[in-house]
């Protein structure tokens, strides 16, 4: 018997509302929060309609930590679960903290003014969190969450210590819009157009961002999928997984783009509407990018039409256990866009990310997933985690296979 409380109705807080819902055993009371009361409404209507549970909707400035405590006492949650936008983040922290209550997230916090992510901001309440007793689990979506469950579960079933990681992230679907993000455009862009990051023997190596020249990519032949060109990015998931496997000699991220993607990602630079600097327009200021979200589809919408597959997964090199052989191997999972329409009216990067911090926030209430402070997802038992996952939708198939070659 356990209440949560989602914050962020968009496209991910939707599939999470869903799934709590769902999981009406675990999740006996339900409330679900944002900004405007709109996409929350809309959601409890479908899940009323669907699963036949009744949530309640609320809103709330989540930029404003007063705003989030003043809901947090009013709905008594054992835990929230935050869905909303990484600038979010300290602030529903410091309502967690404030009031006693276990927190989710799925992406670190950046602040707002400039595009730049990473969780020293976060891990600075490490002692905070642990001296109130309760859990902050950070970065619980896909990549990062299930990525860095997978690395662990590698590493636990398999290895003694790994060497060489490739995460690798592979949308083969399409929709019916010219251009269009999977996940919020703005955090989106503002991750996809950064200067690119791989570790290194104990360095982090610089390379251009996917959309200029020189920016490293190679075609990689994707379970399902097929053959699909991925490029070299930096992903957060990085930062705290060398911290935690410092056996690991070499990490990379690759994510597929397409040429059109790349085209409207230069455009977009080229003419400044990426920008997320304020200009004056017309006498008031106004920051471009924002209104470029306001322009782009949303990614909700998208889900209708969408067809085909995500194929998300990490290949893993180490040695064995118990032996001194090197040894590789790739663990997966394929997530269908139009079977998650059918599930839950939403599309795969909304299901794969969306889906995890409810198992998560599970894993946090039912004990297999214990301690105070702030945690992210490779430090806690990825297999009570994995099979759960598993029978909520995202299922995983280890192989073994080669490495990929250190040059590429
Ligand atoms: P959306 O933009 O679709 O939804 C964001 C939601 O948060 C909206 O309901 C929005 O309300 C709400 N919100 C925004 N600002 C506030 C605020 N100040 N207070 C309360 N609510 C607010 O984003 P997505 O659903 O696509 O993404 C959600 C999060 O998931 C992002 O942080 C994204 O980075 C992360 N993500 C993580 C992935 C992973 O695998 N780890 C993968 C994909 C996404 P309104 O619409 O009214 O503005």
């Amino acid at each position: 018997m356990s209440t949560v409380l989602i914050i962020g109705a968009g496209g991910v807080g939707s599939v999470t509302a869903h799934k709590c819902a769902i999981n009406k055993k675990v999740f006996t009371k339900i409330h679900l929060a944002s900004r405007t009361i709109g996409k929350p409404n809309a959601i409890k209507k479908d899940i009323k309609k669907r699963w036949g549970v009744d949530i309640s909707t609320h809103t709330v400035d989540a930029d404003h930590a007063k705003e989030v405590i003043a809901l947090i006492k009013k709905t008594k949650p054992d835990i929230v679960i935050n869905v909303a936008l990484p600038y979010q983040d300290l602030a529903i922290m410091d309502a967690c903290l404030a009031t006693h209550v276990h927190y989710v997230d799925m992406a670190n916090y950046e602040p707002k003014d400039e595009a730049h992510f990473e969780y020293s901001w976060q891990w600075a309440y490490q002692s905070r969190f642990k001296k109130a007793g309760i859990m902050a689990v950070l970065g619980a979506g896909f990549d990062p969450g299930v990525t860095n469950a997978y690395i662990a579960y590698l590493n636990k079933k398999y290895f003694d210590s790994i060497t060489y990681v490739d995460i690798l992230d592979a949308n083969a679907g399409s929709h019916d819009k010219s251009f269009a993000t999977n996940f919020n455009p703005e955090i989106n862009i503002r991750e996809v157009t950064q200067e690119v990051k791989h570790w290194n023997k104990g360095k982090w190596m610089k390379t251009p961002p996917v959309m200029h020249e020189g920016s490293v990519h190679f075609t990689f032949d994707y379970p399902v999928a097929g053959p699909r060109e991925s490029y070299l990015l930096f992903h957060e998931e990085m930062e705290s997984l060398v911290k935690h496997f410092p056996s690991v000699e070499r990490m990379r991220f690759w994510m597929t783009f397409g040429q059109n993607y790349l085209t409207h990602l230069r455009v977009m630079e080229s003419i400044g509407i990426s920008r997320i600097d304020p200009i004056d327009f017309k006498g008031q200021k106004i920051v471009p990018m924002e209104f470029l979200k306001a322009l782009l589809p949303d990614p909700a919408s998208l889900a209708k039409k969408y067809t085909g597959k995500t194929v998300i997964g990490c290949i893993v090199t180490g040695k064995e256990k118990g032996g001194r052989r090197e040894k590789t191997k790739y663990i997966y999972n394929v997530c269908d866009h139009a079977k998650c329409f059918k599930e839950v009216g939403s599309q795969a990067i909304s299901y794969t990310a969306g889906v995890p911090p409810v198992i998560a926030a599970m894993m946090v209430l039912q004990g297999a997933w214990k301690g105070a402070g702030v945690f992210n997802v490779e430090q806690l038992d990825p297999e009570p985690f994995l099979k759960t996952l598993a029978k909520n939708g995202l299922t995983f198939t280890v192989v073994d296979r080669k490495p990929l070659p250190a040059k590429l």
